[in-house]
């Protein structure tokens, strides 16, 4: 298949293109460097021993897109392109707007134009806000509480009124829960620009001495030991969704699928698992919840493990070891930012 990956240079889509061309794809990259890094490319080749296309453009630039489309000619389309930030959304709602919904209709129009059919979407967990039950279900009530989610949940709106245009079209929606971890050889792995805003690679950073002190954000949440707990999920599992997405047919014209691990982990916990992998003490301070946090959530994964033959397989252990090879191989990311 030929696969066109937006988005391909960052994290979750470097990772991916490593096992789309693991399986045989053909694979082209359109991204505007935003937050991505070639060098992150280079390396999947190097990983993969394989050759992938590449183009730095804005995925709202029509003519970049109608080229590639005129060109390449993709079966299929994964789409990671575009904004994640929730506190920049929140300070920046019509940026989010304009780069996710109008850089995904762009996107969309172009697919329309060339008679290309299929899209894997990466939508989030947060689309579903304060849960009503757990784990979430792709039946849960959907009710993002920052721009951000919104944008995610108008896009899966949007690829869903597409599919009806046309009985040949194809969208699936992939809600990620919490990506984490790295490439088991160290070389491509996710590097936040300035403070991570995410708990893993703050870990990996205090780990490695790029940052003092880890601060918990809460300690008297209803969780095990009251620190805030979340469905972390291995990059490559994660990665292995899209190859179950675009390879099985059981899916409907639009389906909605959750990828998550189905079990949460404490920041404690996620800590004393990284200390003993590492076997450096995580210094760490409390301070009061974060606004906005939730106590707890996990996935219901079983609509993905029924209707692809994709399965998590890489548990918190696996996470740790990957995370802090990428982190001593590589003290500062990618070093070009
Ligand atoms: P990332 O920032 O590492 O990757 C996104 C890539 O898109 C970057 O390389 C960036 O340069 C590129 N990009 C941004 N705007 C663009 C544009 N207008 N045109 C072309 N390229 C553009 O993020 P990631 O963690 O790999 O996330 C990928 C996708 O998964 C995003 O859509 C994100 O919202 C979604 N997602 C991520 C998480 C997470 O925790 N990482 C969780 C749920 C969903
Ligand atoms: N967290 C923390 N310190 C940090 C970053 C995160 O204690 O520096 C906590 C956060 O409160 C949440 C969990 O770690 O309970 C996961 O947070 P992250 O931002 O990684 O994911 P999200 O909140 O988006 O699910």
């Amino acid at each position: 298949m030929r696969v066109l990956v937006t988005g391909g240079a960052g994290y979750i889509g470097s990772h991916t293109c490593v096992e789309l061309l693991k399986a045989g794809h053909e694979v082209f990259v359109i991204d505007n460097l935003s937050n991505g890094h070639e060098t992150s490319l280079e390396r999947v080749r190097l990983i993969t021993n394989c050759e992938l296309q590449f183009t730095n453009a804005d995925i709202r630039d029509a003519n970049a897109l109608d080229k590639i489309f005129n060109t390449f000619k993709p079966d299929s389309v994964i789409h990671f392109a575009g904004l994640k930030a929730v506190g920049e959304s929140v300070a920046n709602p019509l940026m989010y707007y304009d780069v996710n919904v109008g850089g995904s209709v762009s996107l969309l129009t172009a697919m329309s134009k060339a008679g290309c059919n299929k899209i894997v979407f990466s939508s989030s967990a947060t689309v579903y806000g304060k849960p009503q039950y757990l784990p979430y279900d792709e039946e849960h009530p959907t009710n993002p509480v920052n721009p951000y989610g919104r944008t995610k949940l108008i896009i899966e709106n949007i690829i869903n009124d597409w599919t009806e245009v046309d009985t040949n079209r194809k969208g699936v929606i992939l809600r990620y829960f919490n990506p984490v971890g790295a490439h088991e050889s160290g070389q491509i792995g996710e590097e936040p620009i300035g403070i991570p805003n995410n708990l893993m690679p703050y870990i990996a950073q205090v780990a490695g001495g790029r940052r003092e002190h880890l601060n918990i954000f809460g300690n008297e949440y209803d969780t095990s030991d009251g620190t805030g707990a979340r469905d972390y999920i291995h990059v490559v599992d994660l990665a292995l969704a899209h190859i179950g997405a675009l390879n099985q047919n059981k899916l409907d014209m639009f389906d909605v699928l959750n990828i998550g691990a189905g079990k949460s982990t404490t920041v404690l916990e996620l800590v004393s698992n990284f200390e003993e992998i590492s076997g450096v003490p995580i210094k760490f301070k409390y301070l009061p919840r974060r606004e906005g946090d939730l106590a707890a959530f996990w996935a219901d994964s079983s609509k993905a493990f029924e209707k692809t033959s994709w399965k998590p397989e890489r548990n918190i252990n696996n996470i740790c070891e990957d995370t802090w090879r990428w982190q001593k191989l590589n003290p500062n990311g990618y070093g070009i930012k």
